[in-house]
């Protein structure tokens, strides 16, 4: 069945996050032949629009307006539904990340919809949409459908691959306007915690340190390794709670959610609450002095040794390696 879907692109600095283009991945696959649209909300004109349709939009809908500069719930949501009035899709989907964590369950229950959210993959059985989503702090995984009504899902990054760039697929780019009125929120400044770097819930490569980092000057040859291998630096909340690091780099139950290709743990115990947050990491090495390790039995590669001493050997050997 044919199915019109709308994705809402999220924009970073400028410029899409991945995200965005692996929901339209998804979207194509929900849509069974029928037509994705892209939406981009912000505050300008912007040359998105051709970046949304070469991953594989087929339309792109862009709102301008002055009170989406940043985000705010009030604001998006707002230019939100006057988007779905007009559009009408059989199917939404966002990506899981802060913005579609806050914004599509209130679309969801503005709009009295089903969700399923932070969804790992999704294909089509006899014309039923089916996400798999992982439950029990990722222990085990479960498919749903929504049987009724829109599709509306939201999707884990680093899952779900995105197409592959095409650029010389065209289509049609229309601005839609909109009235925003008594916002409740108003973003006065946003200061980063973490202005450096590539965005963690994205990285490819994560090195996360826990308590055997020892201090805040133990992060060092963990951040010089994240760098020769293009990833970010993440933690353990044992780590954060010893002030090495700032909460923001927290993974796990209740920290943030991580898929990356190589997950590089670095004196993690791997409590079941850090596990929750990196255990559906692709590939797993882990760095403990403890031949004991909990951390070890979900490991691909586990190296017993003293992190201080193994770490600026590998980053020496991806050096080599990578040049
Ligand atoms: P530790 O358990 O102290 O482990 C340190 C490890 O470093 C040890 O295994 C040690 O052998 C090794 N080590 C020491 N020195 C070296 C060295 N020189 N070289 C190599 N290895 C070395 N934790 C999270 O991470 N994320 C969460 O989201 C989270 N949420 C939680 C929610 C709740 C409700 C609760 C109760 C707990 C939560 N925790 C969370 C905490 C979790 O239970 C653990 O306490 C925490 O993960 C431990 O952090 P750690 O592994 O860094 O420290």
């Amino acid at each position: 069945m044919a199915r019109k879907v709308l994705v809402l692109a999220e924009i970073r600095d400028n410029a899409l996050r991945n995200v965005t283009f692996e929901a339209i991945a998804a979207a194509k696959t929900v849509a069974e032949g029928g037509e994705v649209v892209g939406m981009l909300l912000s505050d300008r004109a912007s040359n998105l629009a051709s970046e949304l349709i070469a991953y594989g939009a087929d339309r792109v809908v862009t709102v301008e307006h002055d009170q989406l500069c940043h985000y705010t719930a009030d604001g998006f949501g707002q230019a939100f539904l006057q988007v779905l009035e007009a559009e009408k899709p059989e199917g939404i989907i966002m990506g899981h990340t802060a913005l579609g964590k806050d914004l599509a369950p209130k679309i969801a229950a503005k709009m009295e919809l089903g969700l399923i959210s932070d969804a790992t993959a999704v294909e089509v059985v006899d014309e039923q949409v089916i996400f798999t989503r992982p439950i029990y702090s990722g222990k085990a995984f479960e498919k749903n459908s929504i049987s009724d009504g829109i599709v509306f899902a939201t999707i884990r990054p680093n899952n779900i691959p995105a197409l592959v760039k095409d650029g010389t697929r065209t289509g049609e780019v229309s601005l839609f306007n909109v009235e925003i009125k008594d916002l409740r929120t108003i973003i006065k400044e946003i200061v980063r915690k973490t202005s450096e770097g590539v965005d963690l819930s994205e990285a490819k490569v994560i090195v996360a340190g826990g308590r055997g980092v020892k201090s805040a000057d133990g992060f060092e040859p963990l951040k010089e390794l994240a760098k020769v291998l293009g990833g970010a630096v993440g933690a353990s909340r044992g780590a954060c709670d010893a002030e090495y690091c700032d909460y923001s780099l927290q993974i796990g139950q209740t920290g943030k959610v991580v898929t990356p290709d190589l997950y590089i743990a670095c004196g993690v115990s791997g409590a079941i609450q850090h596990l929750a947050g990196m255990s559906n990491s692709k590939v797993i090495v882990a760095i403990n002095k403890d031949p004991e390790a909990n951390i070890f039995p979900i490991a691909d590669y586990g190296i017993v040794g003293d992190l201080f001493e193994v770490v600026p050997l590998l980053t020496e050997e991806f050096k080599k390696a990578l040049v």
